[in-house]
C-alpha cells in the first residue's frame, strides 16, 4: 500500500459539456483526493511537449489541436496506489472498449475526445506533475 500521485487532465471534449463535477465525483468515489486543480487553455507548445511520445504518430496534430480546442482541468491526485487505480476509473483509451462504469465509456465522444488523461506509471506522474504544477500549489 503506498501513497502515491498521479496527474489528471479533464480535456476539453468534458469541460465543454460542464462534466468536470461528475468526473470529479468519480474520481473521489475511487478515493483519489484532488490535491491540486487549476482550469486553463493549454498552449500548442504545452500540448506539445505533454503528449511528445506521440509526435511520430498520425494523430498527433489533430490531437494537439484538439487538446488546445478549449479549457481543460490540470489535476494533481492523490491515494493508494493512485497512478492504477487512476487509469481504471479512466477505462480504455478507446470509449468501445472502455469498461463499463468507467469516465470513458460514459462519457468519452471517441478514441480521440476521450475526457480524460492519466499518468502511465509513477516516473511520469513525477515529470507531468512537475511541468504542471509548483509544489507549493500541491495541499493535502
Ligand atoms: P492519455 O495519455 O491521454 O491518458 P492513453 O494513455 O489512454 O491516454 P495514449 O496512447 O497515451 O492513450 O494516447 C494519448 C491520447 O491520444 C489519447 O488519450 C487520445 O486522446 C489520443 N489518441 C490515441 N490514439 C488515437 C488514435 N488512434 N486516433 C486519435 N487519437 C488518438
Ligand atoms: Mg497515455
Amino acid at each position: 500500500m503506498t501513497l502515491e500521485r498521479t496527474f489528471s487532465i479533464i480535456k476539453p471534449d468534458a469541460t465543454r459539456r460542464n462534466l468536470t463535477g461528475q468526473i470529479n465525483a468519480r474520481l473521489e468515489s475511487a478515493g483519489l483526493r484532488i490535491v491540486a486543480q487549476k482550469r486553463k487553455y493549454l498552449s500548442e507548445k504545452e500540448a506539445k511537449a505533454f503528449y511528445a511520445v506521440h509526435q511520430e504518430r498520425p494523430f498527433f496534430d489533430d490531437l494537439v489541436a484538439f487538446m488546445t480546442s478549449g479549457p481543460v482541468v490540470l489535476q494533481v491526485l492523490e491515494g493508494t496506489n493512485a497512478v492504477l487505480v487512476n487509469r481504471e476509473v479512466m477505462g480504455a483509451t478507446n470509449p468501445a472498449d472502455a469498461a463499463k462504469g468507467t469516465i470513458r465509456q460514459e462519457f468519452a465522444e471517441s478514441i480521440e475526445a476521450n475526457s480524460v488523461h492519466g499518468s502511465d506509471s509513477p516516473e511520469n506522474a513525477a515529470i507531468e506533475i512537475s511541468y504542471f504544477f509548483a509544489g507549493c500549489e500541491i495541499t493535502e
